[in-house]
């Protein structure tokens, strides 16, 4: 018991976000009200209030097995994002978040039929075993109508922590960040996702 207390205390003391060390007093953490989703920065020690969701410290990762739903926090993100989106005068929405591992095989099928290769096709959809859609960790916002909604997340999403991520696809968002931080370069396409 004192042992993996004191290993837990060492590990909150250094822990590391996106390879940077804080001491955990000064690990931010996004706090969204349950009521209009505003935004309150505390850090992971003193965690959200009863009346806040969590949007978390880091990135949201893949979970251990696969869900059957999108990930929670990433729905809390995304309303974040929302309100924050009215108020600019901007509608976003999700087209497509879960899908199930069948739901993208019969997706990439379809795309492969159309595009005449496997390697042609994943420029366009993400295989299944790629896809992190099939993992309730991807959103596509606004397909296939409103760009310029998703142009407002691409440049605002950042502060709760969703990402576009590939250059071909203007829809699509992950939650590859902790809120707050800068979004990594865009990838070409799903055909570069490594994992
Ligand atoms: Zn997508």
């Amino acid at each position: 018991m004192r042992k993996s207390r004191a290993f837990l205390a060492l590990f909150l003391a250094f822990s590391s976000i996106n390879g940077v060390s804080f001491a955990s007093d000064t690990i931010p953490l996004s706090c969204a009200n349950k009521k209009d989703y505003t935004i309150r920065i505390s850090n992971v020690i003193k965690g959200c209030e009863k009346t806040e969701y969590s949007l978390g410290a880091g990135a949201i990762p893949r979970s251990m097995t696969r869900p059957n739903t999108i990930d929670k926090q990433l729905i809390y993100r995304f309303k974040a994002a929302q309100a924050a989106a009215k108020k600019d005068g901007q509608a976003i929405y999700i087209a497509s978040g879960y899908r199930s591992l069948a739901y993208q095989k019969s997706l990439f099928a379809k795309a492969v039929k159309k595009y005449g290769s496997e390697a042609e096709a994943s420029k366009w959809v993400a295989p299944p075993l790629v896809s992190h859609h099939p993992w309730g960790i991807a959103i596509d916002v606004n397909y296939p109508d409103e760009p310029v909604g998703a142009g407002w997340l691409e440049v605002n999403g950042p502060k709760f922590g969703l990402c576009r991520v590939y250059e071909n696809e203007w829809w699509h968002f992950e939650p590859v960040i902790a809120p707050g931080w800068k979004c990594p370069p865009l990838v070409k396409d799903a055909t570069f996702t490594v994992d």
